[in-house]
């Protein structure tokens, strides 16, 4: 479907360390494949994390949670650093960003995992990794474990102090999650597995009973269900298997991150953060690298590959996005790389300079 508006207003979000290299990079490549496209950006630059603590003292600004939800989709950089870590919880850059998901109401997370052909020999890597690796992590992102009442602590009967936690999903929760994953499985190889513990848990039951229900509205989808013990063994030991996983927040939590290092590349791995209706929100998968910050020495590849995700899932511009997507490939194929995924025999670039060739790239896809 063609989209109708072909101008949209896009918060950017640069945060700490080296999140404003990297969005600089990506909001670049943006503007020119937008301008290849016949699409307009007007870009706002607003404030989170740190560098919101210490410009404004608490790490969600009311005027970046307003002009975020005004806007059509938003592009996060990484927010904190050592600097930070003394402060308390409610003053910490990580909250700015837990209360920016909640203000958006964004419950479906999405984290590809994909090994780069290109890369799959890269010595900085120091990791095994699997050839032809192509996953998608649907985690849902505001509910279950993370967020049930009641929670806390107390005492049991005999008085001995306890700790406690609720996981509640209501049929609405698990439906709207469950349809997203089963419109993202349908584009792509058409098989969804949804990873659940029904063999222990009552939430996990209603989980799959529900997820099975949805089946019927999608019978090109094929389906499986696993149990979260047997599926984080079978990531790490045949990953190709899996096309879109289905789960919960807590799983998803540990089963995305897996997924992200059987790739072996943290700097290349872009995520989506969507609502059913408002604005999405895009960052990279890494967090703000203060080890390398400000020394042009960041990969750009998962901010760029977040701009992308922005275009396809956050706009309907998949022509846009897949212009960026395979600018990336073609970049890696010319053998620019990075410090974090040089090899032997590949260029070794800043991440400006990888931004510059992304950008050649962009503006030779036909
Ligand atoms: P967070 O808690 O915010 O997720 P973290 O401590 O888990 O942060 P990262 O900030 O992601 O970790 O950094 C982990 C390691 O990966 C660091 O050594 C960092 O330099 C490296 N790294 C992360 N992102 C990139 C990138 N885009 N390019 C190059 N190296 C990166
Ligand atoms: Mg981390």
């Amino acid at each position: 479907s063609s989209p109708s508006k072909r101008s949209y207003s896009i918060t950017l979000l640069p945060g700490d360390g080296i999140g404003p290299e990297v969005t600089a990079i990506a909001k670049n490549v943006l503007v020119l494949a937008g301008s290849l496209e016949g699409i307009k950006f007007d870009f706002r630059e607003m404030l989170l994390g740190g560098a919101a603590l210490d410009e404004t003292g608490v790490p969600l600004p009311d005027e970046t949670l307003a002009v975020a939800k005004q806007s059509d989709a938003i592009l996060l950089g990484a927010i904190g650093g050592y600097k930070w870590d003394k402060f308390e919880k409610h003053l910490k850059p990580e909250t700015g960003l837990l209360q920016i998901r909640e203000g958006l109401k964004v419950f479906a997370n999405l984290r590809p995992a994909i090994v780069f052909p290109q890369l799959v020999d890269a010595s900085a890597l120091k990791r095994e990794i699997v050839e032809g690796v192509d996953l998608m992590v649907v985690r849902e992102l505001t509910g279950g474990i993370y967020f049930g009442k009641p929670r806390g602590f107390g005492s049991d009967e005999n008085g001995e102090e306890t700790g406690f936690n609720t996981e509640i999903y209501a049929a609405y929760e698990v439906d709207r999650i469950a349809r997203f994953a089963f419109e993202i499985a349908r584009k792509r190889r058409g098989k969804l597995c949804s990873v659940d513990k029904a063999n222990v848990l009552e939430a996990s039951m209603f989980w799959r009973k529900r997820v099975q229900t949805m089946a019927l509205e999608y019978p090109d989808v094929e389906l499986s269900h696993m149990y979260v013990d047997n599926a984080s063994m079978q990531l790490v030991r045949y990953p190709k298997q899996f096309d879109t996983i289905l789960t919960n927040n807590i799983f998803g939590d540990i089963l995305s991150d897996e997924a992200s290092m059987i790739t072996g590349s943290i700097g290349m791995l872009p995520s989506a953060s969507l609502g059913d209706s408002g604005p999405g929100l895009f960052e990279p998968i890494h967090g703000s690298a203060p080890d390398i910050a400000g020394q042009d020495k960041a990969n750009p590849c998962a901010t760029v590959l977040s701009a992308a995700m922005l275009l396809k899932y956050g706009l309907g511009e998949d022509d846009a996005a897949e212009r960026i997507e395979n600018a990336v490939l073609d970049t890696l194929n010319r053998g620019f790389r990075t410090a974090d995924i040089h090899s032997d025999g590949t260029k070794l670039v800043g991440c400006k300079q990888m931004g510059e060739e992304i950008m050649k790239s962009v503006e030779s896809q036909v």
